[in-house]
């Protein structure tokens, strides 16, 4: 008997062919079950194709590795069989591990079968080499090796069915299993190589029609390794490509739940915004339904946001919002909605069952809005005005939002600071602003506007020294309209313009009518709406009505709130210094109210300060009015500029503001807004404060009283 002698480095190299291509095969098995489609037959046949080339390659190493006494060949056709038998036992292997499951009946055929496939390419690859003698084989080794084929291929099978989803651990234990693998392969053959007998003095058949041994080792092992290596390489590439693919899709599903995030909440505050707090309500009217449950809408709006805003721009204003929010949130349980759906408005969606728990949280809220704010190096106080809407309510249909908005508006009307439970008639309200709206659109045309007079005089010697015209409206049906229910109104909608305009005309018109009697140094003030003040053709219209009625602009003088002059500082002041280029005076209004830096004040070409009614009123209950009011006096003189006090009620004030210094004083002490007749008629009075001290005026007046 022969027995041929191993090559150990063509053994050791046809182990590691057999462990590539386990490892490339397992690896392909990942790629089949991660692809869809006609990729997936591609894989398939790629993997199917690694893997029967890496075994077929390892077998015809293996046989090189002996050297046997004779020459060896082998014949085409069978060793291309045996090729063909390694491929199909391949795909078939890899079909099956890339199914769903893996029941043990199927794992159990598909060794079987496997093994069948492996064995058969061995031994149709011995009987490529046509023996004659013909190869004697030892049963037991056969059937050995005929087991571990079996075995293996389904220890193979089942390891390739667990590793198919990629991991970075997937990767290691890939690894082990291709060694095993490998070594299972090799193993089978060696036992299979081992079973087998050459008799003495046997010869190759194929070595005359066959191919020769040496180039067949060329070939194999240059075309298996390079084919192995290819469908790695591909494997491994497609692998990342895969897991960059993956990355992509998880920051593009990132990106679209930041989207939606941002769809529904607002970006400054991070709130949750008006769609978003729709769906919750409409959500908590649904549970209610259901369940029979209550609920409530607190409909928050800041007090005094405007000023700060105008006054120290958006950035401060946003940030003031945030911290609104903050201490919103602060107030409210996790399970409560907070939204924010305009500029400072908020909205607060409560879980709260009786009327006395939302009253309890707005009252919460109101207090924690109240306490001053510190943003950056300004100190700076809002406060909350609050109307709050139960549902259900005692009608059916509701309409939370609009019902709590309208809450909150008569909230604003009893003073700010405050909340509001909702009430029917608070809708009937809102149709009432409507159709107010609706005539104040006619009430120039129809001359139902009038101008009051209000007399303002000199502090130290109260003598009498012009009027602020103050706006009324004749209405038909509801009698004199005063200002505050039609200005704001007016503001809005744009009228406001016109009006003032009318006004201003009204006002200088009254004037020139009454300096034809009156002292050369009277002067009469006019209130400028926010609106007006940015008007572009503000100062065109302001020549021509001079010139029309003959006004020194001298005798006129424009009241600007003290917010509307911080707004925008730089435009304000070339607006307000082309006013003062005119020779017209400009007074601060409402002084006290908004937020005056001290810088643009120096800098303002305003003439006078007009102490916000307020303060005056306030200076007989707390020391706090008597300390501001005293220095807003002290600030005006230091900043030249004459200081005016309005609200004059009580002698009391009136002795105080003129111990502090003020200069003039305005107050229904000294005389309240009038229209023109009574004006006069009233100043020449002799219990009239005018009438003692200004005789001369008054005399005049009464010739006025008698023209009229
Ligand atoms: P304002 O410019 O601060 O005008 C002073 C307001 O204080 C007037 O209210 C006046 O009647 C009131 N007042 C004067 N003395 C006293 C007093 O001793 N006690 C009290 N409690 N109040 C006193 P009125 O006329 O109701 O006007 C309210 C506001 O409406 C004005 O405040 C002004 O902002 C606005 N307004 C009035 N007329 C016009 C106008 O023609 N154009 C513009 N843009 N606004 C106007
Ligand atoms: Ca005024
Ligand atoms: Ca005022």
């Amino acid at each position: 008997m022969l027995v041929g002698h191993y090559n150990s480095v063509l053994v050791l190299f046809s182990v590691l062919v057999a462990i590539l291509a386990s490892y490339t095969a397992l690896d392909m098995a990942a790629r089949i079950s991660a692809a869809q489609g006609r990729a997936m037959r591609w894989w398939l046949a790629g993997g199917a194709f690694a893997m029967g080339t890496g075994i077929w390659s390892m077998h015809f190493i293996g046989m090189l590795a002996v050297s046997f006494p004779m020459a060896m060949g082998y014949d085409p056709w069978i060793t291309l069989l045996s090729l063909a038998i390694a491929l199909a036992s391949s795909a078939f292997a890899l079909w099956l591990v890339c199914q769903e499951e893996l029941p043990w009946t199927r794992l159990t055929g598909g060794a079987l079968l496997m093994g069948a496939g492996v064995a058969g390419m061995h031994y149709t690859g011995m009987a490529a080499m046509r023996m004659t003698p013909g190869i004697e084989y030892s049963p037991s080794l056969v059937i050995l090796s005929l087991l571990i084929a079996v075995d293996a291929s389904g220890a193979a099978l089942w390891m390739a069915f667990r590793l198919r989803k990629d991991s970075a651990q997937v990767k290691l234990l890939r690894a082990g299993a291709a060694i095993v693998m490998g070594l299972a392969i090799a193993g089978m053959h060696y036992v299979g190589m081992a079973a087998a007998h050459f008799q003495r003095g046997s010869r190759c058949n194929a070595i005359d029609t066959g191919v020769s041994n040496n180039w067949l080792a060329l070939l194999i092992i240059v075309s298996s390794l390079a084919g192995l290596l290819i469908a790695l390489i591909v494997s491994v590439l497609d692998a990342r490509m895969e897991s960059r693919t993956a990355v992509l899709a998880a920051s593009l599903a990132e990106a679209n739940q930041e989207l939606t995030h941002l769809a529904m909440h607002d970006g400054l505050t991070k709130l949750p915004n008006r769609i978003l707090l729709e769906d919750r309500l409409h959500q908590a009217t649904e549970n209610a339904k259901r369940y029979h449950g209550r609920f409530s809408v607190l409909f928050l709006d800041l007090d005094g946001f405007k000023a700060v805003n105008d006054s120290f721009g958006h950035s401060i204003g946003d940030r003031l919002l945030v911290e609104v929010a903050q201490r919103i949130r602060a107030c409210i349980r996790a399970r409560d909605t907070i939204a924010r759906i305009g500029g400072d408005e908020f909205v607060v969606l409560l879980d709260a069952d009786e009327p006395a728990d939302a009253a309890a949280v707005a009252d919460k809220l109101v207090t924690a809005i109240r306490q001053p704010f510190t943003i950056g190096e300004l100190e700076l106080r809002v406060s909350a005005s609050i109307g709050i809407a139960i549902y259900p309510g005692a009608d059916g249909r509701r309409d939370l939002l609009k019902d709590a908005d309208a809450a909150m508006y008569h909230a604003k009307e009893m003073g700010r600071n405050c909340y509001c439970f909702f009430e029917t008639s608070m809708n009937a309200d809102a149709q009432e602003q409507l159709q107010l709206l609706h005539d104040l659109h006619l009430a120039l045309e129809r001359h139902e506007l009038v101008v009051y007079y209000q007399p303002k005089f000199d502090a130290a010697n109260r003598k009498l020294m012009g009027a602020e015209a103050l706006v009324r409206w004749q209405h038909p049906t509801r009698g004199l309209v005063p200002p505050n229910d039609f200005i704001p109104m007016a503001e809005k909608s744009g009228l406001i313009v016109p009006i003032g305009e009318w006004v201003l005309d009204e006002a200088c018109r009254q004037m020139s009518e009454w300096r034809q009697f009156g002292s050369e140094n009277w002067s009469i003030a006019v209130n400028l709406s926010p609106l007006q003040f940015g008007h572009t053709g503000l100062i065109q219209m302001l020549r021509d009505t001079l010139r029309r009625h003959g006004v020194e602009p001298r005798c006129l003088t424009l009241e600007v709130t003290e917010s509307t002059a911080m707004r925008d500082v730089d435009t304000s002041m070339a607006i307000l210094q082309q006013i003062y280029s005119m020779g017209v005076n400009i007074s601060i209004d409402d002084f006290g109210t908004g937020y005056s830096s001290l810088l643009y004040l120096k800098r303002l070409p305003a003439s006078e300060l007009k102490i916000d009614r307020g303060f005056v009123r306030g200076l007989a209950k707390d020391g706090e009015d008597a300390a501001i009011v005293s220095a807003i006096v002290a600030l005006g003189k230091s900043l030249n500029l004459k200081v005016v006090a309005e609200g004059v009620e009580t002698t009391g004030q009136q002795e105080f503001l003129t111990r502090l210094g003020c200069d003039s004083l305005q107050g229904f002490l000294l005389g309240r807004p009038m229209p023109p007749d009574q004006f006069i008629a009233a100043l020449s009075k002799p219990d009239s404060p005018a009438a003692d001290e200004v005789p001369d005026l008054s005399s005049a007046w009464k010739l006025v009283a008698q023209t009229i």
